[in-house]
């Protein structure tokens, strides 16, 4: 770790307490909000042929002030206990700022599942799951998993149909897990969901004037250039969105065996697919290949987008960080010594526990699918499209004319659950970013957007422990 750099759990921590700084807390309830309540750890073995394989995993709950506590599961080969206790406080701090009713949590297996074939992931999730659930780590009314790094539909597929087998009497089985397959009890949207958040959450930054002045930037996302790190479900998602549908110049991608560069813009749908089917994106045609990836982060752009992992901006590079906005699609890109630097600097950053805060939104939609059985709109949706028509038929019975084609098919279209999702989660980060805005300019003791989101946050989670009652 570079001089004056802090681990991730010290970095949340410190963030937290900068924050705390500027408000009146009663004495002591801080420091019952900022640890973990309680964290699992968990060894055990499963043979492959006639070799036995020992696995450690972790299940922190940050806060259970809301239940059930919410986060997601990562495999990985860096995950240790701090890292996931980090991970689920940062979930209670993201929960609280978008008022979804959870606490937090988070989970992390120290594996490689690039190593393992199908069937051996599913058989290690599995052995995980079944640990988990047997101690209510996971549990759809105390404690309920999501994707994270490392994991996907697929393993909360598998996830589900564990806590099934074991519990078949549980009527709400199927939401003790979130961002599962469509067809196993998921939600239409969960997939893009992080990266579709990241896109409102920037798209509501650029409808305040004062705070993209602020940053040095001026007018909307169009026209702006921006670099992404990590090409997975986050970066992937938000690149693509951003550059297709909101004007978005992505200049460079970074991913791990290093970055393409392309001054007139990436195209990523055929990015992602090429590294899908490459393993890498060395060899895109068309574009600068650069091995040294990392070196990108300092290119000069409007947008940076960090969307791999933590501890990517540290005291040793953040000197030499240009961007002027920086929006952190991953959790804890930016250390606590680098954000002091950035912010010195003038460079505005857009906070985690805001700005990713689309995958938690749409897991809250999905677990409310589950507890009430049904698909969101099948019951309104052709009600609504019934009455589309009757409105355009008024409309041409009592002006004579006939509504155009376009605007009767607008009339008539009854919302679908994707709608919904998209609709519920545009709506919940605007509320949340107006929130953080307003504290920022309202309180002459919060510095920056960081600080104004966990002022809000702590501020909803130290309401509902007063109003409860210890
Ligand atoms: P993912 O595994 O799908 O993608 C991560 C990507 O980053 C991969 O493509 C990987 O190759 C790349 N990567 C890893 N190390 C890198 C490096 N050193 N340089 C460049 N690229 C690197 O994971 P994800 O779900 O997209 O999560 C990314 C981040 O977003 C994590 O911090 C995660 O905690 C956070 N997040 C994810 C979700 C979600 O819904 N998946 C929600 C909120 C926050």
């Amino acid at each position: 770790m570079a001089h004056g750099e802090v681990t991730f759990l010290e970095s949340v921590n410190r963030m937290f307490d900068r924050a705390v700084a500027t408000m009146d807390l009663p004495p002591g309830l801080a420091e019952q909000i900022k640890g973990c309540n309680s964290v699992f750890q968990v060894r055990f073995s499963l043979k492959f042929g006639k070799e036995y394989h020992t696995f450690t995993g972790w299940r922190a709950v940050h806060s259970e002030h809301r239940l059930p506590a919410k986060g997601g599961i990562r495999y990985a080969t860096m995950v240790d206990q701090a890292e996931v206790e980090a991970l689920a406080a940062l979930m209670s701090y993201k929960c609280a700022v978008v008022d979804v009713p959870f606490g937090g949590s988070k989970g992390g297996l120290l594996i490689d599942p690039r190593k393992y074939q199908e069937e051996d992931l599913e058989r290690i999730t599995r052995a995980f799951a079944e640990e988990l659930i047997k101690r209510d780590y996971i549990h759809p009314a105390l404690n309920v998993p999501a994707p994270d790094v490392g994991t996907g539909p697929r393993e909360m597929a598998w996830i589900a149909d564990t806590y099934q087998t074991l519990k078949p009497d549980d009527i709400n089985a199927i939401g003790c897990v979130t961002g599962k397959p469509v067809s196993q009890g998921g939600i239409a949207g969960r997939t893009e969901a992080t990266g579709r958040g990241v896109q409102y959450g920037l798209q509501e930054f650029f409808r305040h004037p004062k705070d993209v002045k602020g940053a040095g930037l001026s007018g909307d996302l169009d026209g702006k250039t921006a670099v992404v790190q990590g090409l997975g479900n986050v970066g992937y998602h938000a690149a693509k969105f951003l550059s297709e549908e909101d004007g978005v110049r992505v200049i460079a991608v970074i991913e791990r065996d290093g970055a393409v560069v392309s001054d007139k813009g990436l195209n990523i749908e055929e990015l992602s697919a090429y590294r899908l089917e490459k393993g890498g994106l060395r060899g895109f045609p068309g574009v600068d290949y650069v091995e040294n990836g990392r070196a990108l982060l300092e290119a000069e752009c409007d947008l940076l987008i960090p969307a791999a992992l933590e501890n990517q901006i540290t005291v040793e590079n953040a000197a030499r960080v240009k961007a002027k906005l920086i929006a952190e699609a991953a959790n804890g890109p930016v250390t606590y010594g680098a954000d002091e630097i950035l912010r010195s600097r003038g460079a505005v950053i857009l906070p985690d526990f805001f700005l990713n805060a689309g995958g938690v939104t749409v897991s809250y939609f999905e677990w409310i699918k589950n507890l009430s059985h049904i698909r969101f709109g099948r019951l309104d949706r052709r009600f609504e499209e019934m009455r589309g028509r009757q409105i355009a038929d008024v409309i041409e019975a009592v002006s004579g004319k006939s509504v155009p084609a376009a605007l009767r098919a607008q009339l008539m279209h009854g919302a679908s659950e994707l709608d919904l999702v998209r609709s519920g989660l545009d709506d919940t980060m605007r509320e949340a970013y107006q929130q953080i805005s307003k504290v920022l300019h309202e309180n002459d003791d919060v510095p920056d957007l960081r600080t104004a989101g966990f002022v809000v946050s702590i501020g909803k989670i130290a309401q509902s422990y007063k109003e409860m009652g210890l």
